[in-house]
C-alpha cells in the first residue's frame, strides 16, 4: 500500500487475489520464497504519454493515454483499451492485474495488459472520435505488435474505434497485422467476438446453474449497464428461457416486467450504438415500462442478476437487497462490479457467485481466437466459435471447481479462479527465471 498511494481499484483487486494467493503458496512449497506475487503486482511496463488533438471547433485538447503491459510470462500482453474520463493508473493497473490472471484462465497463450485514456466519447463527433483515436494511435503503435502487445475494446471502445486505431497503426507501420482485436470483419475480426464477452457471461452463470440442477428457464434477470457486455448477455439470457427486466446506463435504469425481447434489445443497440441516446429513452418506446432516474436496478427482485456496466457498481447494500429479494446467482460481466463487502454477502449467504475473471473471460478468450484466424488467415463459422468458446467457458468452470470447491460443496469461485489463474502463470515465471 505504501508502494501505490492514491491508487485504490489496483489495492482492491491485488487484495481480493492475495487473500487467496498468500495461503496457498504458503501450503505449496514450490511457490515459497520467489516472490512471485511481489512480481506480479508490479507490471512489466508503463507507457504514459500525451495525446493532443483538435475538435470540430480547432479547439486545442489535451488528454492522457496509457498502456500498462502487466505480465507476459504466458504470452504476448493482451487486454483492452478504455476511454472513459475516469480513467488512471489505478483502474487500469487493477484491470491489468486481473487480465493476467483472467487469461491464463482462457487456456490460450496470452499475458495481460491494458491501456486507454481519460477521454470522454459522450457528445463527439464521429470526426472528433476518429481524430481522437487517430492521434491516441499515433503514439501506442509503437509499443504494439502482433506478438508484443495486442489491445482490444473495452468502456468507450467498440468497433468504431478499433477500426479508426487500426487504420492508423497500418499506415504508420505499413503492415496487416493481427494487433487489435475486435476487428470489423471486413479486414480481419472474428464472428461471435462482438457477442462473446456477454454470451460467454451467460454460459458461465448456466454452468454454475447445472451444479444445482437449474438453468436460465422462466428465471427473472437484472442486467446493468446497455453497451457491448449488457446487450448479448441480455440477448443470450432471454435465448435460453429468462425474462431480463431491467438494464440500465450511467444516467438511471429502466425497468420492464414484460421483458426485453428481442425486438426491444433490438431498440436498445440502435439507441446505444447507432444514435448513442440515453436508456431513459426506452421508456418514451415503451411506455410501460419505468426509469428511476440516478439509480441501480440491484433492489428489484429477481432471480439473477449479471453486472455489465463497471467497477464497484454493486455494493454491501445491494448485495443485501438482492440476496433478501432471492437471488440466487450473481454473475459478473463487468469487471469487478461488486464491493469486497458484496462478495462477503453473497459468499456468506452461499448463493452462486461467479467472479469477473473467471465469468467474463469469454471475450478476451474469442480475442485470442480472432488471433488465431488473423495467423491462420482464414474465418471460421459462426458457429465454430462458438462453440470454441463455450468449451473454453467450460474448462474455466472445470478450473473453478477443481480448486475452488469447499468441504460443504459450496464453490468459491474467487478462490477457485485465482488459484488456477495463478498457477499457470507462477509456473512460466519460475521455469523462466529471474527476469
Ligand atoms: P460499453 O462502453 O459498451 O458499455 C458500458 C456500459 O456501462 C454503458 O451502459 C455505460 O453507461 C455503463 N457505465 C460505464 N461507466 C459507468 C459508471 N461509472 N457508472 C454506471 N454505468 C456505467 O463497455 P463494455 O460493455 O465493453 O464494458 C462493460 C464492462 O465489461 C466493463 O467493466 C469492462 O471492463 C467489462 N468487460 C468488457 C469486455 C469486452 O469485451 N468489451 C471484456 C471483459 C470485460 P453510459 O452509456 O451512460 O456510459
Amino acid at each position: 500500500e505504501a508502494r501505490n498511494p492514491n491508487e485504490p481499484e489496483f489495492l482492491q483487486a491485488v487484495r481480493e487475489v492475495a487473500e487467496v494467493i498468500i495461503p496457498f503458496i504458503e501450503e505449496n512449497p514450490k511457490y515459497q520464497g520467489k516472490m512471485l506475487l511481489e512480481r506480479m503486482v508490479e507490471p512489466e511496463r508503463t507507457v504514459v504519454f500525451r495525446v493532443p488533438w483538435i475538435d470540430d471547433k480547432g479547439k486545442i485538447h489535451v488528454n492522457r493515454g496509457f498502456r500498462v503491459e502487466m505480465n507476459s510470462a504466458i504470452g504476448p500482453y493482451k487486454g483492452g483499451l478504455r476511454f472513459h474520463p475516469s480513467v488512471n493508473l489505478s483502474i487500469l493497473k487493477f484491470l491489468g492485474f486481473e487480465q493476467v490472471f483472467k487469461n491464463s484462465l482462457t487456456t490460450l497463450p496470452m499475458g495481460g495488459g491494458k491501456g486507454g485514456a481519460n477521454f470522454d466519447p459522450k457528445g463527439k463527433s464521429d470526426t472528433e472520435i476518429m481524430k481522437f483515436c487517430h492521434a491516441f494511435m499515433s503514439e501506442l503503435f509503437r509499443h504494439l505488435g502482433e506478438n508484443t502487445d495486442i489491445p482490444a475494446g473495452d468502456i468507450g471502445v467498440g468497433s468504431r474505434e478499433i477500426g479508426y486505431m487500426y487504420g492508423m497503426y497500418k499506415k504508420l507501420r505499413n503492415e496487416f497485422t493481427s494487433v487489435l482485436t475486435g476487428k470489423g470483419m471486413s479486414y480481419g475480426g472474428s464472428l461471435i467476438r462482438p457477442e462473446a464477452t456477454g454470451y460467454g457471461n451467460v454460459y458461465f452463470a448456466l454452468n454454475m446453474l447445472k451444479t444445482r440442477d437449474d438453468s436460465f428457464e422462466g428465471k427473472t434477470v437484472l442486467v446493468s449497464g446497455s453497451g457491448n457486455v449488457a446487450q448479448y448477455a441480455c440477448e443470450k439470457a432471454t435465448q435460453l428461457g429468462g425474462k431480463v427486466i431491467a438494464m440500465s446506463d450511467s444516467s438511471g435504469f429502466i425497468l420492464d416486467e414484460d421483458g426485453v425481447d428481442a425486438e426491444k434489445l433490438a431498440f436498445i443497440m440502435e439507441l446505444k450504438n447507432v444514435k448513442r441516446g440515453r436508456i431513459k429513452e426506452y421508456v418514451k418506446e415503451y411506455p410501460k415500462a419505468k426509469y428511476f432516474e440516478g439509480m441501480r436496478p440491484w433492489n428489484v427482485k429477481a432471480d439473477i442478476a449479471l453486472p455489465c456496466a463497471t467497477q464497484n457498481e454493486l455494493d454491501e447494500t445491494d448485495a443485501k437487497n438482492l440476496v433478501k429479494n432471492g437471488c440466487i446467482c450473481v454473475s459478473e460481466g463487468a469487471n469487478m462490479p461488486s464491493t469486497p463487502e458484496a462478495i462477503e454477502v453473497f459468499q456468506k449467504a452461499k448463493i452462486l457467485y461467479g467472479v469477473g475473471k473467471a465469468s467474463n473471460a469469454g471475450g478476451v478468450a474469442a480475442s485470442g481466437l480472432e488471433m488465431s484466424q488473423n495467423a491462420l488467415r482464414y474465418n471460421w463459422t459462426r458457429e465454430k466459435v462458438d462453440a470454441k468458446l463455450k468449451v473454453i467457458v467450460d474448462d474455466i468452470h472445470k478450473s473453478c471447481i477443481k480448486y475452488g470447491m469447499e468441504k460443504d460443496g459450496y464453490i468459491d469461485y474467487v478462490k477457485g479462479a485465482n488459484i488456477a489463474g495463478f498457477v499457470k502463470v507462477a509456473d512460466a515465471m519460475l521455469e523462466q527465471g529471474v527476469v
